[in-house]
């Protein structure tokens, strides 16, 4: 019964995954996020989400005429962890002006990096295995953001009157945008969330979707392998990592339309529409703009020295991958396998091993977190040493595994408890193994065609054994303890 493997299924398929037809997906993906700094990038107002409109600004931010942009080391610090983190080469570089007017955009520009960001050439590698490479990673200030009033669609067409807020507008970012390696939606989405999960470990930002501390792009094109990239289509406006997956399966599909009957794909800036559940054109490559970058005068270079970058490479924590090969180790669990992956997500991966520091079973407590621990968080209120004894329980065949989820459950409730009192409270002794046995040779008696197949060598024909003893124990018997005794009345012959 209890067969760890069953656990060991892969998050994805990993390679290239064709699409009907012949067609391969090509995907780009550029993230924006938010750095967790107190204050801005180029001055000391804070950096904080949420307060009154307008009420983080000062001359800096509102570009007014002699104000001067002061660089946020922090801000540095976290976009070099980012890069460290992504395996980039952290390189000397400088500021550009990009040059657009928006109303949210005070100075008329924007500073960002060009041509020579303070992070390049990295690379991420998936869970499921597949490597995303990062072509660059760069420092950016944020715009300010508007509101438009009236009007059904809360855009600036048909609005009656729009609002400011200044707060965002030079709140640190760094632009992470990875090389076209991306192949299906699926690796689209896992990649988002391995980045995810890497920014909140090392600190760099709370990278929340829905906050939009963490905003996807999406560029997608299609092609028939063997023959050069298709035009892509840039995607904006996806809010989740589910939505991620569904407009990159909506835009392959609407581009491969298009070619199948004649069309050819414009290059252009999509919107998702996430209830519509379609993207629709926002500018085509006609208008894109022209942004005249010119290297930022007010700003000097910046050069972290290598002791500088040794040092933030030694303050950091262990990364998810590393976390997912721990809890390997200690399970014997394949790093992809759903378990390990799921716990890591969540955090949990330190409670496992707390768990087995307190003499507990590790794979039924990574099985048990990743079962029952879903809404817990990262520090799950169960103390590990009650986890720990219910999987001693468990291993002694004093509880079966269906009484053991029982009392898991009841843990989870009540956040802790003795599990052994919670067994005796719901009536779990243990069955004694002389039990069983009756029960195994009555079991035999009512099937004797399953057990003769057995006796044979087909495996799959226990099943009906177990069954009748699990459905005249009402769940008691310990599945091992029964296939044990199974196998030794085999082997007796
Ligand atoms: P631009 O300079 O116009 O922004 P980039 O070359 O920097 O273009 O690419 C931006 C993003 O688009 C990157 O994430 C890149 O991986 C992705 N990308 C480039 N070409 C393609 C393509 N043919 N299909 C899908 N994505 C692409
Ligand atoms: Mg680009």
């Amino acid at each position: 019964m209890s067969n760890p493997n069953a656990h060991l299924s892969t998050v994805v398929a990993s390679g290239d995954e064709l699409l009907a037809g012949g067609w391969e997906l090509v995907v780009g993906l550029e993230v924006h996020v938010e750095l967790a700094t107190r204050t801005k990038l180029f001055s000391g107002s804070p950096n904080r989400f949420g307060d009154a409109p307008n009420s983080n600004i000062d001359p800096v931010t509102l570009g007014l005429p002699g104000a001067l942009p002061v660089l946020n080391r922090t801000a540095v610090e976290l976009a070099m962890r980012i890069g460290l983190a992504l395996n980039c080469r952290i390189q000397p570089c400088i500021f550009h002006r990009k040059n657009y007017f928006y109303p949210d955009m005070p100075k008329a520009y924007q500073i960002s990096q060009y041509d020579l960001p303070l992070n390049a050439d990295g690379h991420l590698v998936l869970p499921s295995g597949t490597v995303v490479g990062v072509e660059r990673a760069h420092l950016e200030e944020d715009t300010g953001k508007s509101t438009h009033v009236g009007g059904a669609t809360g855009r600036i067409h048909g609005s009656d009157y729009s609002l400011i807020d200044f707060n965002r507008a030079g709140v640190p970012l760094v632009e992470i945008v990875s090389r076209p390696d991306i192949r299906t939606s699926e690796q689209a989405r896992e990649y988002v969330t391995e980045l995810r999960a890497i920014l909140e470990v090392i600190g760099a930002s709370d990278a929340k979707m829905e906050e939009g501390s963490m905003r996807v792009d999406a560029n997608v094109s299609v092609h028939k392998p063997g023959t050069p990239f298709g035009t892509r289509c840039e995607i904006k406006n996806v809010n989740s990592i589910r939505a991620l997956g569904r407009a990159i399966d909506y835009e392959a599909r609407r581009q491969i339309d298009i070619i199948d009957t004649g069309g050819e794909i414009r290059q252009e800036t999509r919107h998702w529409d996430d209830a519509q559940g379609r993207t629709h054109t926002l500018r085509t490559k006609e208008d894109a703009d022209d942004y005249r970058y010119f290297p930022e005068p007010d700003l000097v270079r910046l050069e972290p020295t290598p002791d500088w970058i040794e040092s933030v490479r030694a303050s950091l924590p262990a990364l998810p991958a590393a976390r997912r090969e721990a809890l390997s180790a200690l399970t014997g669990y394949d790093t992809r396998s759903e378990a390990i992956v799921v716990v890591v997500e969540r955090g949990q991966h330190g409670y496992v091993h707390a768990v087995a520091d307190a003499g507990g079973d590790p794979v039924r407590a990574l099985v048990h977190v990743q079962q029952a621990f879903a809404e817990e968080g990262s520090t799950p209120r169960v103390p590990a040493s009650d986890l720990a004894a219910l999987t001693v329980m468990e291993q002694d065949g004093k509880v079966s595994a269906t009484q053991a989820k029982q009392i898991l459950a009841t843990l989870v409730d009540n956040g802790g408890g003795d599990p052994s009192a919670i067994a005796a409270a719901k009536g779990f002794e243990a069955m004694d193994t002389s039990a069983i046995e009756t029960m195994v040779a009555e079991a035999i008696a009512a099937d004797p065609d399953a057990w003769a197949k057995y006796c044979a060598g087909e495996e799959k024909a226990a099943g009906a054994i177990v069954g009748r003893v699990m459905k005249a124990s009402k769940g008691k018997a310990d599945g091992k303890v029964v296939a044990a005794i199974m196998q030794g009345r085999r082997s007796a012959g």
